[in-house]
């Protein structure tokens, strides 16, 4: 069977492992070629201090309190950054949890990135008023993305 290429439409010989025309890796038995899931053959690290984004291939994030800071302490708002080293992606849907010190759910908003062209990092900022109360751990998760244009 032809491969059809997620991203291009191309169709492709069943032994191809990449898209000869945009050069996405074409899934393998097994292996899940959703947006945001395929493995680009030369992922680009993650600046220092990111966390792999659960779900996701490829993306990492961060994040800061006011001015940079660490991590808030409080309800203030913060700001989070999302690095993606692998395929550009686009309309990339994230979902940010982070827990109270007990462990309880204090913060589930959901946020959108139209554009996450690959080696780069977004910036969105999380209110205080979105935040129940203290957040001491973060966690973000892939809900859904698009494969952006192909790269360059
Ligand atoms: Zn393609």
């Amino acid at each position: 069977m032809p491969t059809d290429c997620v991203r291009c439409g191309s169709r492709n010989p069943e032994v191809a492992r990449y898209c000869r025309r945009c050069g996405l890796a074409l899934p393998v038995a097994g292996q899940d070629a959703t947006p945001g899931h395929a493995p680009h053959p030369y992922s680009l690290a993650p600046p220092a201090g990111f966390q792999p984004v659960e779900g996701a291939r490829g993306l990492h994030y961060a994040w800061t309190g006011p001015g940079g800071a660490a991590p808030m302490l409080g309800t203030e708002g913060f700001e989070l950054r999302v690095f993606n080293g692998g395929y550009s992606l686009a309309a990339v849907a994230l979902r940010v949890t982070g827990r109270n010190a007990a462990g309880a759910v204090a913060l589930s908003v959901e946020r959108e990135i139209a554009e996450l062209p690959r080696g780069s990092t977004a910036r969105m900022g999380i209110a205080s008023w979105e935040v129940g109360e203290p957040v001491r751990a973060l966690s973000l998760a892939l809900v859904s993305a698009a494969y952006g244009d192909a790269e360059e």
